[in-house]
């Protein structure tokens, strides 16, 4: 090997390190990007599980309500909200009170059927 294919041996090598550090340099800010992201990403995946966990337990309460309701309605209060209803109200807890404007409404009923 003569000092000139030295040299140029020594030249393509400086070219690929270049190359290299370059492409280092593009991962190093790709990683840092990602970083960011998952950052980013944990940050509203706990405040969606904190929301998340809230609105269950408002639906946990909701339930052990509308359950001890039904519990607590004897005969004549089944037959008032069976009457409620027949007079075009909701009974349901879904749109209690409101007009049902003519159309039966699932909640109700499904309500109904529980409660007889
Ligand atoms: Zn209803």
């Amino acid at each position: 090997m003569n000092k000139r294919q030295i040299f140029d041996q020594v030249s393509d090598m400086e070219k690929q390190i270049g190359e290299l550090y370059e492409q280092l340099g593009d991962l190093k800010s790709k990683l840092g990007d990602l970083l960011e992201e998952n950052n980013r990403l944990s940050m509203e995946n706990h405040h969606l599980r904190n929301r998340f966990d809230a609105t269950e337990d408002e639906d946990n309460l909701e339930e052990s309500r509308t359950e001890k309701q039904l519990k607590e309605i004897p005969g004549e209060g089944y037959d008032n909200l069976a009457r409620l209803y027949e007079e075009g109200f909701h009974i349901c807890n879904v749109h209690f009170g409101s007009p049902r404007q003519d159309e039966d409404c699932l909640f109700c009923l499904l309500f109904l059927n529980k409660t007889k």
